[in-house]
């Protein structure tokens, strides 16, 4: 029997797979236990009712559900194609709100925490004249999928993977998308990507004991750092950074759980 492909193009068979969990719809008559009878009808988010995956346009509307207001966030979210970023053998998950495996111990992270991160930095980036975020960094390319995201909101996108086995596989998951706005980069994101600088806004997929200096030097005024950080205590937490010319000010938000933010390049 032929293999199927690695890379299975639209239409795959991504509905057939498991539903989100936030999509299961109440028996008739039964009242609402859950988030799930507040997802908002697919009229209500834009483009939504046409998204040709339906397992997408479920995800995004279990986002919206769950507190990500953002508009044009969830419609980045609904834009990317996640089965595009997994191995063949999960792409009947790639809709769920699970971290999936991506080689090399690590991981691409959950739809919520992606939509989470990005719509943090989104509200405290700094923005051009057009309303839009200039360059913003990512560290932590992984498959590439968080990138394609922010690619869809900022002018230009300097991805930075310390794997270069992950670097390749992210270059080849873009490569068929064509995206002009999408610079991916071997390197060690601990010393930021000062070639790029200043970013508008800087975040990571992978938590350090600290915010790197460089990053934040490399920040724009006005610009702002989403990152996981080791708190005391050992547990993660996600780390906000607002930089303006009078101060540098950070907020400790919710507990996270990201892989490590290593030095070097391997
Ligand atoms: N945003 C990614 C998530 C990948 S997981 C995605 O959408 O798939 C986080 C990534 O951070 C891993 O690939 C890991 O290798 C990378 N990483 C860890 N420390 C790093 C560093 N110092 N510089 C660059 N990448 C790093």
């Amino acid at each position: 029997m032929a293999r199927p492909p690695e890379r299975p193009g639209f239409p795959a068979r991504i509905d057939l797979g498991p539903r989100p969990a936030l999509a299961k719809r109440p028996a008739p008559g039964v009242p609402p236990a859950s988030a799930a009878a507040r997802v908002p009808a697919p009229a209500a988010l834009p483009g939504a009712a046409r998204d040709p995956i339906p397992a997408r346009a479920r995800m995004v509307q279990a986002l919206a559900a769950s507190g990500i207001h953002d508009p044009e966030v969830l419609r980045a979210m609904g834009a990317v194609d996640r089965h595009r970023f997994v191995d063949h053998a999960l792409v009947a998950q790639a809709y769920e709100d699970t971290a999936l495996p991506i080689g090399l111990g690590q991981t691409i992270s959950k739809p919520s925490v992606v939509a989470r991160m990005v719509e943090l930095l989104m509200q405290g980036v700094a923005r051009g004249a057009d309303g839009r975020p200039g360059r913003v960094l990512d560290i932590g390319t992984g498959c590439g999928y968080q990138a394609l995201v922010l690619a869809q909101l900022a002018s230009e996108v300097y991805s930075v993977e310390r794997l270069r086995e992950l670097h390749e596989k992210a270059r080849a998951n873009l490569r068929p998308l064509r995206v002009p706005n999408v610079h991916l980069i071997v390197g060690d994101g601990m010393q930021g990507f000062a070639s790029g600088a200043p970013y508008a806004g800087i975040v990571s997929a992978a938590g350090g004991d600290k915010v790197p200096e460089a990053w934040i030097d490399q920040l724009a005024y006005g610009g702002r750092i989403v990152a996981p950080t080791v708190q005391a205590g050992g547990a993660q937490a996600l780390v906000v950074i607002d930089k303006t010319r009078q101060a540098i000010r950070q907020t400790v938000l919710e507990g996270v759980h990201f892989v490590p933010l290593k030095s070097g390049v391997s």
